[in-house]
């Protein structure tokens, strides 16, 4: 079988789908409040586009899928695209990435059509505080989200929570409480400067060694643990005695892209090798032509850089090339 193999010996085995570029929620790490310009609907990729990319990504090696957004449960009827994703025999693991206000009423649609996992963000267990940081929503209905996912049989569940100094970093001992008592993998996440997302971005970046200064304050016996089923970039840890376990992703204070596995495709039908720079390749207008998809998937290992350079930007170091100007609702996190 052919595989996709970067020019530094890294083998891509999983695709992250964006599926729209639209959102319910305007979290401050992520969009602004507004004047954001979406992508016109007519340009998004259909269910049948994203099923034709994939079937070409999995002939190449690619076993995994994560779908993601802006917000993919907006999208009309996702679970249909989950169940022709999860049809492809080489296709092992599908997992979804959402904010969780929609979950309660589709997670068992979404179960029943195939998704194996969900990732629900959770920045805060404030209601308050959530309105701040996500600009809209309404918290209960994220924990709705979360029990309806536990109650439909998603294991492990994951909770998203990106760390912002001054905002939201008091709540750091409340997630490891949280993740110490129930059946949940808490993976807090650094701030990273994406896109236009970075306003304020090194006024609010805090980097992660502070979870495990606060977790041993709190007098947690932790260990480090391996990969727990996924297939991020995190480095785990579980509790002596707790139920759950935590992780860590540190794409800025550690290094991140040395085992990097994914690629990743737009809503309006790019696939970008790198979350950071600007490079991106045109995959619609392949569609209807295999050969053409199969080389724009070579063509992504050609140019896949070999890091990202956002430590270089904490530092205010010149960058080697230009970082893109997506912010990460349109690229899919
Ligand atoms: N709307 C869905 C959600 O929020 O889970 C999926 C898309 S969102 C872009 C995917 C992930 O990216 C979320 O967990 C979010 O917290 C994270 N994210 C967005 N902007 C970020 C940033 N600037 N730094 C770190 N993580 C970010
Ligand atoms: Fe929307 Fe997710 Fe971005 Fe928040 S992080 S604005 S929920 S896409």
């Amino acid at each position: 079988m052919q595989i996709l193999e970067d020019r530094y010996g890294r083998l891509h085995d999983y695709l992250r789908i964006s599926v729209t570029d639209r959102c319910n929620l305007r979290c401050l790490y992520c969009m602004p409040e507004e004047g954001v310009q979406f992508a016109a609907s007519e340009t998004l990729l259909s269910y049948d586009d994203i099923v034709e990319i994939v079937k070409v990504g999995a002939s190449l090696g690619i076993k995994k899928l994560r779908i993601t957004g802006g917000e993919p449960l907006i999208r009309p009827n996702l679970h249909e695209l989950i169940g022709q994703l999860s049809a492809i025999p080489q296709i092992e693991d599908i997992a979804l990435t959402t904010n969780g206000i929609y979950l309660e009423s589709q997670a068992e649609k979404l179960r029943k059509a195939g998704l194996n996992r969900v990732n629900i963000s959770l920045d805060t267990l404030d209601p308050t505080r959530f309105k701040f940081i996500a600009r809209n929503g309404d918290l209960k209905k994220v924990l709705a989200g979360i029990e309806a996912a536990a109650k439909v049989g998603f294991s492990p569940i994951k909770l998203n929570c990106v760390l912002l100094k001054g905002i939201n970093e008091d709540e750091i001992a409340q997630f490891l409480r949280l993740a110490y008592e129930q059946p949940l993998h808490v993976r807090f996440i650094e701030y990273m400067p994406i896109g236009h997302a970075d306003e304020g971005w090194k006024q609010h970046y805090l980097p992660l060694s502070t979870v495990l200064d606060i977790a041993q304050k709190e007098g947690y016996n932790i260990s480090e643990k391996n990969e727990i089923q996924g297939n991020g970039p995190s480095e785990n840890w579980e509790f002596s005695g707790g139920v759950g376990s935590f992780g860590l992703i540190h794409p800025i204070s550690d290094h991140f892209c040395k085992n990097c596995n994914r690629l990743r495709l737009t809503s309006d039908g790019l696939i970008k090798p790198c979350l950071y720079w600007m490079d991106e390749l045109d995959m619609k207008s392949a569609i209807g032509n295999s050969d053409e998809l199969r080389n724009v998937y070579y063509k992504a290992m050609q140019i896949k850089p070999q890091n990202h350079e956002m430590a270089e930007k904490l530092l205010d170091i010149a960058q080697t090339h230009v970082p893109t100007e997506r912010r990460m609702s349109q690229i899919g996190g």
